[in-house]
């Protein structure tokens, strides 16, 4: 009989990782890291509870690590078989994936060197060495309609609006003649925003849904994230501060980017420079241009006599990828915005740009993400007075704006409206990727709305499918 373990984003947003099984069949859906609490980050480390070699396949929702992270642990503790996922989530992988072990090993070298690991030895969880082997394995499938992973399991993708290539996938199994359709949301983006496309709800009757919960307990907040960008911009300038924005390269940025460079086109705030700071630093617009199909902006590449330029670039664009570069960031006196990883503060080089402005009070940091139980950002978010950066308590004097406008998650009324999309009551519905309150909160909701049973995914929990 087909079956389901939850081996990960069961209780908690990362981890994401789904073993089916049928036909004699192994298929992983989605590979990802355990961020934020140590509790949670120990599980990195641990060897799942099946051996990775007896898995036949692996199919991927969208690149963001919590989804694509463990895949060069996977991969060097004996995984060999094909990862399918397409085109713009291959190349994004790709990028999160090297930009992810490099700074590990940038952080582990600094650990050693200044001795604030809880670890005797730190050590990074794998190196650029283990990424190169992931990279032969991924294969392409396409964006839209369907696939036939194997005889057994056959995909088909939906734009969820998250990320450039994120999905939805609506996985048929067949085993022994018998059909049983499990849909998994993966992360759903918002409806009404600027550059991705709406998130399509799969029209098939799933027999079984695993639905991600992250905003399930929230609505983000209202108003107009172009006005609330415009006044933090010019308060900010104002006061000759500067702006962190802990965000990857990729992604929320340019939704930052597109709306700074709105604003500066119709001179509602000054043209001060924007530095996009990641080891893996290139040019998101080449990216937009590559993958037309997942985004509806227009591009003209130098500024044109209609006045349009690159809507992903503002007046002022700088990317660093250099350590010295980044560190060189730090010199500058006058007013600036900085983005870089990571989103949730958990590592990465916004660790420097933070101990540095943190302790002035005419700095910014504006958090967009969702920020996870036990992640510096949640601490910054929950008011908290001091952070701990490079070992060292650094006191927190910069305003904290929180943009929810700016999540690539739907709120709770979104995930609603997405489950509304579907036919037909799923026999079985699984509440992942939320932390206990979200998930709760959601499950409460869909029964009310819907009169549907849903219950919450456990950690390492089987489930058998189709019952
Ligand atoms: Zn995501």
């Amino acid at each position: 009989m087909a079956k389901l373990t939850f081996l990960g984003a069961a209780g908690c947003v990362t981890g994401s990782k789904y073993l089916l099984e049928a036909g004699g069949k192994r298929l992983l859906v989605d590979c990802g890291l355990f961020q934020g609490t140590s509790e949670l980050k120990d599980r990195n480390w641990k060897p799942l509870p099946i051996d990775p070699k007896t898995i036949d396949y692996a199919v991927l929702t969208h690149a963001h690590l919590d989804h694509t992270g463990w895949l060069p642990v996977l991969v060097r503790d004996g995984y060999r078989g094909p990862i399918f996922a397409n085109p713009a989530t291959i190349e994004l992988t790709e990028i999160l994936l090297k930009d992810s072990a490099h700074l590990q090993e940038e952080e582990t070298k600094q650990a050693w060197k200044k001795k604030y690991s809880r670890h005797e030895e730190p050590r990074s969880l794998y190196t650029p060495e283990d990424v190169d082997p992931v990279l032969q394995q991924l294969k392409t499938m396409p964006r839209s309609g369907g696939f036939d992973i194997s005889p057994e399991f056959h995909v088909a993708s939906f734009d969820a609006g998250h990320i450039l290539g994120s999905s939805s996938l609506e996985l048929t199994i067949n085993e022994g003649g018998k059909k049983i359709v499990v849909v998994f949301s993966g992360d759903i983006g918002r409806y009404g925003q600027p550059i991705l496309k709406e998130p399509t709800t799969p029209p098939s009757s799933a027999d079984v849904l695993i639905c991600e919960s992250t905003y399930g307990d929230r609505e983000h907040q209202d108003g107009n994230p172009e006005e609330l960008l415009a006044q933090i911009v010019n308060r900010v300038v104002k006061r000759g501060g500067s702006i962190v924005i802990p965000a990857f390269a990729i992604g929320r940025t340019q939704t930052f980017m597109y709306y700074l460079r709105q604003l500066e086109d119709q001179q509602r705030i000054p043209r001060v420079p924007v530095y996009v700071d990641s080891p893996m630093a290139l040019s998101a617009t080449d990216l937009y241009m590559k993958h037309k199909e997942d985004h509806d902006l227009e591009f003209a590449r130098e500024e044109g006599s209609d006045g349009k330029g690159d809507p992903l670039s503002v007046h002022e664009f700088h990317l660093t990828r250099s350590a010295e570069e980044s560190k060189a960031i730090n010199k500058v006196k006058t007013p600036c915005i900085i983005i870089s990883a990571s989103g949730m503060v958990s590592g990465g080089r916004v660790l420097h740009h933070l101990a540095l402005r943190l302790p002035d009070a005419k700095n910014a940091v504006i958090l967009a993400g969702f920020q996870a139980e036990g992640t510096r950002g949640r601490a910054l978010q929950e008011g908290a007075k001091t952070l701990n950066l490079f070992g060292q308590a650094v006191p927190v004097c910069a305003e904290i704006v929180e943009m929810g406008q700016f999540s690539a998650h739907a709120g709770k009324s979104e995930l609603l409206r997405w489950l509304s999309g579907f036919p037909a009551t799923p026999k079985q519905t699984y509440l992942t990727h939320g932390e206990p309150t979200a998930a709760q909160a959601l499950q409460g909701a869909i029964q009310e709305k819907f009169r549907w049973e849903a219950a919450w995914a456990r950690y390492l929990d089987t489930v058998p499918l189709g019952t």
